[in-house]
């Protein structure tokens, strides 16, 4: 290695010595190795970062220890450039520093620690990090089995001023008898002979100990942004969440709709079921039209909008629906489903149905167009497939081949919802609206993409 380019290391200034470590790096590779090591103790934060960085790149073993040490830097960037540094390492020996890292008072060290361990395959060995990685990973929520000095160490885990879960917690809190317990809806406590105490707030940390119940806001001030999609699509019926009935939310829903979307001269409607049927209800009261239960469900076929392929979506539709020809023969029907994701399934229900000898088919849907994913911790598909991403709903009826085709506005979406409450203040609807409440490291990445695509 020539002598000037070391020369160049030991400048005074950091500038200097920060290229220097770039330009070492680019030229020699892993050769730069063991001249880059003194400089993860440099002064300046900002040439540690670069030295941290470079390591990194060279996927050299001998960096290990150096990169370990870089995680307790004080300088939040440094810490962040080592566990970056580390999964380029692609090293076992790796993985109990980065689960250390979990509990880093920074967010986005945490957030990538559980990428890189994520890619090292490893495995929460106990509650707290199961905890941890949950918070990490921008989870909505966890119940644990931990001790005090844990509950301590969660409750400075999801102080974090950027961690999204922290505003998007709600949960409940139920009791059996004399016991406590937790789950994310309140049905769970039916199914087990308890009863719903409260909701748990956005920021609150419960812990259940001997003392009993204790509660504290470990964000002051954290904001609601509960998912309006709970009330759409994931929640069961019977639940409570955010204090409504998810089934009474989905019938004042299907009466909007059926108020903004009428049609008129149809002889019946019916629901996609199940997660459509409260919606179909409020449709058919408030329309007068007859509710007829004309596609039967099979309840041995999961979601399908959730399967990895097209074809295996096709599929899973025809299994999980039968039309009833004795009810759609010679029929004007009007067939309410929760939302429109791909535009694939609505495609083939349609189809379905006219085979099945319906006159013409009317598409109700009773949420507004989807035209972005979620970055929160629902699985829906990227914005290309999304179909009303880059429609307009006249495409899309053409698409799903309905003689027509409405959608519920965000307007009369939210004002079911929040039935009388102040819409905006309390909902997500970033998968609608584009109004994402917290930026994430995802989102960003995400729209970088569109933009050179
Ligand atoms: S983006 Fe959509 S699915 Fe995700 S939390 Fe917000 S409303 Fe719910």
């Amino acid at each position: 290695m020539k002598w000037f380019k070391l020369q160049q290391l030991k400048s005074r200034r950091p500038q200097m010595r920060k290229q220097a470590v770039a330009k070492l790096v680019a030229e020699e590779g892993a050769k730069a190795v063991d001249h880059l090591l003194p400089f993860v103790a440099d002064p300046d934060s900002g040439v540690r970062k670069e030295v941290v960085r470079a390591l990194g790149q060279t996927k050299d073993e001998r960096a290990l220890t150096a990169l370990i040490h870089a995680l307790r830097d004080v300088d939040g960037d440094v810490r962040e450039a080592a566990v970056v540094a580390l999964a380029q390492l692609d090293n076992q020996r790796a993985i109990e520093p980065l689960t250390r890292a979990l509990g880093d008072p920074r967010h986005e060290v945490r957030w990538r620690a559980v990428r890189a361990l994520d890619a090292l395959g490893w495995q929460p060995a106990n509650d707290e990090q199961e905890v941890l990685r949950a918070i990490a990973a921008g989870e909505f929520s966890k119940a644990a089995s931990v001790g005090p000095a844990a509950v301590e160490r969660l409750a400075a885990a999801l102080r974090d001023e950027r961690n999204p879960k922290r505003r998007m917690v709600v949960e409940a809190l139920g009791q059996v008898g004399e016991r406590y317990c937790v789950a994310s809806e309140s049905c769970a406590f039916d199914i087990i002979g308890g009863k719903l105490l409260r909701e748990i707030e956005p920021g609150e940390l419960v812990s259940i100990g001997a003392r009993g119940i204790e509660s504290r806001e470990v964000v002051k001030g954290a904001r609601r942004a509960f998912c309006v999609f709970e009330h759409i699509y994931f929640a069961r019926p019977d639940s409570l969440v955010d204090g409504q009935l998810v089934y009474a939310t989905r019938e004042r829903m299907g009466e909007e709709l059926a108020r903004e979307h009428p049609a008129a001269g149809a002889d019946c409607v019916f629901s996609v079921p199940d997660s459509s049927n409260a919606m179909a209800l409020g449709f058919a009261e408030t329309s007068g039209l007859k509710l007829e239960h004309a596609l039967i469900r099979n309840h041995y076929v999961g979601r399908t909008f959730i399967n990895p392929t097209q074809a295996s979506r096709n599929a899973k539709v025809k299994i999980k629906f039968n039309p009833v020809r004795e009810v759609l023969a010679g029929k004007k029907v009007v067939v309410v489903d929760d939302s429109l994701v791909r535009g694939t399934t609505s495609r083939e229900l349609v189809q379905m149905i006219r085979q099945a000898g319906a006159r013409e088919v009317h598409f109700r849907v009773a949420s507004a167009p989807i035209t972005g994913p979620c970055y929160y911790g629902i699985d829906t598909p990227q914005r290309r497939e999304l179909i009303a991403s880059g429609n307009s709903v006249e495409e899309i009826r053409r698409f799903i081949e309905a003689d027509s085709l409405g959608y519920l506005s965000e307007e009369g979406m939210l004002n079911a919802v929040a039935n009388g409450g102040d819409p905006q203040r309390l909902y997500c609807t970033a998968c609608f609206t584009g109004k994402y409440p917290v930026v994430r490291e995802e989102a960003v990445e995400a729209a970088a993409a569109v933009a050179s695509s």
